[in-house]
């Protein structure tokens, strides 16, 4: 397992470099064909290609889908392993992606291959697909995640999972910004004041007022965090402008975050505001992934282990499957620490019984 996820993390797969991204999607393409997988490349016009593997035992009739999702893209920009090369401490094993989330990949491959090897009786179809643009929200791909996760019936997620413990991710917020225009009215400071519409004022009762939706218990927060207006300290604003963080952990809430902000009207006479954006993920709710953590939680301590949960203030892929009512079960990736930063890691000797586990799910759901 270490050998082929040094491999992977040696080939560097920035999600805004294409050929290099590319090169990384051949090389993983090779090892599932390596070991008898039927492999699909779904190849992007200016991003690395989507590989999709479909595989099922010749003698059975498949009855469902299952598919397990992750993407080879990372945060990284071509040249990062210089300053941060793929190595083994400790029991750790670093490098740019390692955790997130090329040590996953690696666990799907093995729990892949045990799976073939030991001509288990699976019911399903398995499909595995490996995206090139997560990082980057996903727009290339969000059209083969929706359409395979519709035919499945379950969903598996290959994102690393949280701390040393590897809890498991069973919910986690939507993600969406969105940003308010506000148009006012030039004039002299000085001279006319009377004459001008402050947009700076008026775009700061608005965050006043926005900021008060926030509600941490309920998951649901909303930060203005870039901002802009004005030209010169003696012209009244005639322009400002935010652009807003949104998260909620249920949809309705979500909802009513998007209908609250396109309902804002303006506080000063004569200003104008213009919104646009709102959640581009849904939440992944949790009624989405329990009975599948239940699953897990059982077949892992039959393995002796303890399986744990958490929810992630981030959203994945796993958002846009659970957001069309599929049962989907994230954070079953790597276990290890620091993803998007130098000491991001893995922890080496956890690899094979997620993998199993992984198995497990995939032979009995
Ligand atoms: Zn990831």
């Amino acid at each position: 397992m270490l050998a082929v996820l040094r491999r992977l993390v040696l080939a560097e797969s920035p999600s805004f470099e294409k050929s290099a991204a590319d090169r990384c999607c051949r090389l993983l393409e090779a090892e599932w064909r390596k070991r008898g997988a039927r492999v699909e490349r779904l190849a992007q016009k200016s991003r690395g290609a989507h590989l999709r593997i479909t595989w099922w035992p010749r003698k059975s009739r498949p009855a469902g889908q299952l598919l397990v999702l992750g993407h080879y893209d990372t945060v990284y920009s071509t040249g990062t392993l210089a300053r941060m090369p793929f190595r083994v401490t400790a029991g750790k094993a670093y490098g740019p992606g390692v955790f997130d989330m090329k040590a996953g990949i690696v666990q799907a491959l093995f729990a892949f291959s045990a799976l073939k090897n030991s001509a288990a009786l699976l019911r399903k179809r398995l499909v595995f697909l490996w995206t090139s643009d997560e990082e980057i929200g996903s727009e290339s791909s969000r059209k083969f995640i929706e359409s395979e996760a519709r035919r499945s019936d379950a969903v598996f997620v290959l994102e690393p999972s949280l701390g040393p413990r590897g809890l498991l991710k069973t919910a986690r917020k939507g993600v969406g910004e969105a940003e308010i225009i506000v148009h006012g009215r030039a004039s002299h400071a000085g001279l006319a004041p009377e004459e001008g519409i402050n947009a700076v004022h008026e775009l700061a009762r608005q965050i006043t007022r926005i900021e008060k939706w926030s509600d941490p218990r309920r998951g649901i927060t909303i930060n203005a965090d870039i901002i802009e207006g004005g030209a010169r300290t003696n012209v009244i604003a005639e322009s400002a402008s935010a652009i807003l963080d949104l998260r909620a952990l249920h949809s309705a809430d979500m909802r009513r975050i998007e209908n609250r902000l396109h309902a804002l009207r303006p506080a000063l006479p004569g200003a104008r505001l213009e919104v646009r954006g709102g959640f581009n993920r849904a939440p992944l709710e949790r009624k989405f992934s329990a009975a599948l953590f239940a699953r897990a939680k059982l077949l892992a301590a039959q393995m002796g282990l303890l399986l744990g949960e958490c929810v992630a203030g981030g959203g994945s892929d796993g958002n846009l499957a659970a957001a069309l009512g599929i049962s989907t079960l994230d954070g079953l990736g790597a276990v290890g620490d620091g993803a998007h930063s130098a000491h991001e890691h893995i922890l080496i000797n956890t690899m094979p019984a997620r993998a199993a586990l992984l198995a497990a799910l995939l032979a009995t759901i």
